[in-house]
């Protein structure tokens, strides 16, 4: 049975470009050159190789990966990441990590790497339920610091930090759900992270870029794969890697070159699909009222509640009918919340844009 496809602002595993889903389609039994599908191969064969090292080659053009940092492709996810950041730079390190805590994956990422070693929370917003961001100079960084752990949207809140941050100390980003949203000055960073499944790819792969000096600091008495240094040596060939991921992503990375133009013209689409969101909630502030403040919005995540829940389930409802999916908001926040990754279509915003200003006018 054929159906529609609906516009899908599921906050992870989200939407994917319907060209790559289409490659995906097409080369599913037999990838050129190869005589078997991209799940049949081996990851040391040829074929595979080559698209491994085309998709990293891809994400260093993307975000101009200086030649210091490592581009890494581990499984786990986002989560695996948390205990093995510090697992790798905490762990016998002689002081402690810094976290600023804006959200729930930040308080997650705290939890895993209180395992490891000492923490110091130096900034958390859980006080205004995660709706606000500290500003760069708000928070005492200690130079000695094991690293500086951000979050750089926190996706179930739909706050975002807009701009790099510069530290006297390594500075670990769990880029999860804005991965390439935008360009980022890699440089700044010891460590950026990111779950394929929200703005990269499927879920199975996790990007990890690190800086190399960086690798020195894990210990050989860490189990093998929890060693960053084991996969940068094998080119993230220790073990098998994710190998249907990181053709996907590839694929996305592609998409993101030779159909977008690049991160700066991603980046130009981002803020113009969620600036069509937000105008609209600001048009019905009775209506719809945002859960960040103003300017810590993410343009990934928009999240907002309407009146009472049997307004929030009726526009739900009208939502469903107009093909528009998965606007329910995380349990923890509550309302609504429209995910707008790189591969969601501004039609499909423009469609929700619509049903915002209709709604609030029928039901003022
Ligand atoms: C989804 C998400 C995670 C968790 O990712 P998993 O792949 O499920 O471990 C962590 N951090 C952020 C910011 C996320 O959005």
């Amino acid at each position: 049975m054929t159906e529609k496809r609906l516009y899908n602002f599921s906050a992870g595993p989200a939407v994917l470009p319907v060209s790559v889903l289409e490659t995906i389609r097409d080369q599913m039994l037999c990838l050129p050159g190869c005589g078997a599908s991209i799940l049949e191969i081996s990851h040391r064969s040829k074929q595979f190789i080559a698209i491994q090292e085309q998709t990293k080659q891809r994400l260093i053009r993307l975000l101009k990966v200086p030649a210091t940092h490592e581009v890494l492709f581990l499984q786990g996810g986002a989560r695996l990441q948390f205990s093995m950041v510090a697992m790798n730079l905490l762990r016998g390190f002689n002081a402690p990590a810094q976290y600023v805590v804006t959200g729930s994956w930040g308080k997650y990422a705290v939890g895993e790497a209180k395992k490891e070693g000492a923490v110091e929370v130096i900034y958390d917003g859980s006080s205004h339920g995660y709706s606000q961001l500290p500003k760069p100079g708000e928070v005492r960084v200690r130079s000695d610091a094991a690293y500086l752990h951000l979050t750089s949207n926190e996706t179930i809140q739909g706050i975002q930090f807009q701009e790099d941050w510069q530290v006297p100390c390594p500075l670990v980003v769990d880029c999860s759900s804005d991965f390439m949203y935008r360009p980022l000055d890699i440089s700044k960073y010891g460590i950026v992270y990111a779950c394929a499944q929200k703005n990269a790819g499927p879920a199975g792969v996790t990007v990890v870029i690190i800086r190399k000096d960086l690798l020195d600091r894990s210990s050989d008495s860490l189990p093998g794969y929890l060693n960053y240094r084991n996969h940068a040596q094998e080119d993230s060939m220790w073990n098998t890697p994710p190998t249907f991921g990181i053709y996907v992503m590839g694929l996305v990375a592609q998409w993101l070159e030779e159909t977008i133009g690049g991160l700066d013209a991603m980046h130009r689409i981002n803020q113009e699909k969620a600036r069509l969101v937000y105008e609209a909630m600001d048009r019905h502030p009775r209506m719809y009222q945002g859960h960040a403040r103003i300017r810590d919005r993410s343009l990934m995540n928009a999240t907002y509640k309407l009146p009472n829940d049997e307004l929030e389930n009726a526009f739900l409802a009208e939502a469903k009918k107009l093909g528009l999916d998965s606007l329910k908001g995380h349990r923890s926040v509550g309302g609504i919340r429209a995910s707008i990754y790189n591969a969601m279509p501004i039609e499909g915003v423009q469609l929700l844009v619509q049903l915002m200003d209709n709604f609030a006018t029928q039901h003022a």
